[in-house]
């Protein structure tokens, strides 16, 4: 017997899906145009691989989710997401959704989370085992790719090249209208790294979240912080 299944998921994103299809529908691009120049640098967007997950992983944790009573969390054996202390959690609304979520320790986010999925269960789901199996494989994938948004201080699943163009397309849009006197932007630079975020401080400065995950953790009298890299003080809040 195989020691891995293979990744198949209905609802999945379509970036999330393994790296078939997209280098598929280019090859069948090239074919139909000859135009196309088959050089490996014009191929979209492809997912780096990631490695299958096993089994008895799977196994185990469909076990434990099971056993949950509604509304209890199933706590990951997590410590740090890129450096930003984190409590991983597989929360079962009822028996028909669970929500997976990652929280910051360390300080406040609006919103509370760093990356939040809910999942349903849907008809293609034979069973109860078939619907967690499913979540469970998602997620675990999930965590595998799992990087900072620096323009939204959030997680995402998103491509490298994607993850950059989420601040680059505001740009253009920053240049023009950061000394407008009738308007305040929702962005700023980041004062350590210079790239457009809309994550702020409690004190007021502009750090994006991969900027926070490297300051130095400070603790104190058992809790954990850090300090604001402009004025010191401490991050209790990010917006
Ligand atoms: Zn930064
Ligand atoms: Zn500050």
């Amino acid at each position: 017997m195989s020691q891995f299944i293979s990744i198949d998921i209905q609802d999945h994103e379509p970036q999330v899906v393994p790296n078939v299809e997209p280098r598929v529908m280019y090859e069948q691009q090239v074919e139909r145009d000859p135009q196309v120049e088959r050089d490996p640098q014009v191929v979209p967007n492809v997912d780096t691989p990631v490695a299958p997950v096993p089994i008895p992983i799977i196994d185990s944790l469909t076990e434990r989710l099971k056993g949950l009573i509604r509304n209890q969390p199933l706590l990951f054996p997590i410590k740090t997401i890129q450096n930003i202390n984190v409590e991983v959690s597989i929360i079962k609304r009822n028996k028909k959704i669970y929500e997976f979520t990652i929280i910051p320790i360390d300080f406040c986010v609006n919103g509370d989370w760093l990356f939040e999925e809910m999942y349903e269960r849907l008809q293609s789901d034979a069973n109860e085992d078939d619907f967690l199996r499913r979540i469970l494989l998602h997620i675990l994938i999930d965590l595998k790719k799992i990087k900072i948004d620096k323009f939204h201080g959030r997680f995402v699943i998103n491509t490298p090249e994607q993850l950059a163009q989420n601040s680059v397309q505001w740009t253009e849009f920053y240049q023009e209208f950061k000394d407008n006197e009738n308007i305040t932007l929702t962005m700023n630079e980041c004062c350590v790294c210079f790239t457009l975020t809309e994550t702020t401080t409690n004190c007021g400065h502009t750090v994006c979240l991969e900027c926070v995950s490297k300051l130095r953790t400070i603790t104190e009298e058992g809790h954990n912080h850090k300090n604001c890299p402009m004025c010191r003080q401490k991050i209790t809040d990010l917006n």
